[in-house]
């Protein structure tokens, strides 16, 4: 559950600050596919049938946003490790 809100917060964060786009074709007909083994959000392309992970090395976040990340894994591995 802790992952969720992670993944939940993270979505919301990178939502509110660029379309998502997928990365072989660059549609930004993406919808999201669930979550994948490490908790990051999975999305599928709906243009070229794509699924991929949004990584943070390759695309530049907002400090704020690092460190919320951080803030709450560490909240989650207080709760649930
Ligand atoms: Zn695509």
């Amino acid at each position: 559950m802790g992952k969720d809100i992670v993944g939940y917060v993270v979505q919301k964060e990178l939502c509110q600050k660029k379309t998502i786009s997928c990365p072989r074709c660059d549609s930004n007909l993406v919808v999201k596919n669930g979550f994948i083994h490490n908790g990051n959000q999975d999305f599928k392309c709906k243009q070229c049938n794509r699924q991929f992970v949004l990584n943070p090395k390759n695309k530049p976040i907002a400090q704020e946003t690092k460190e919320l990340i951080d803030k709450l894994l560490s909240l989650v591995l207080l709760l649930n490790y």
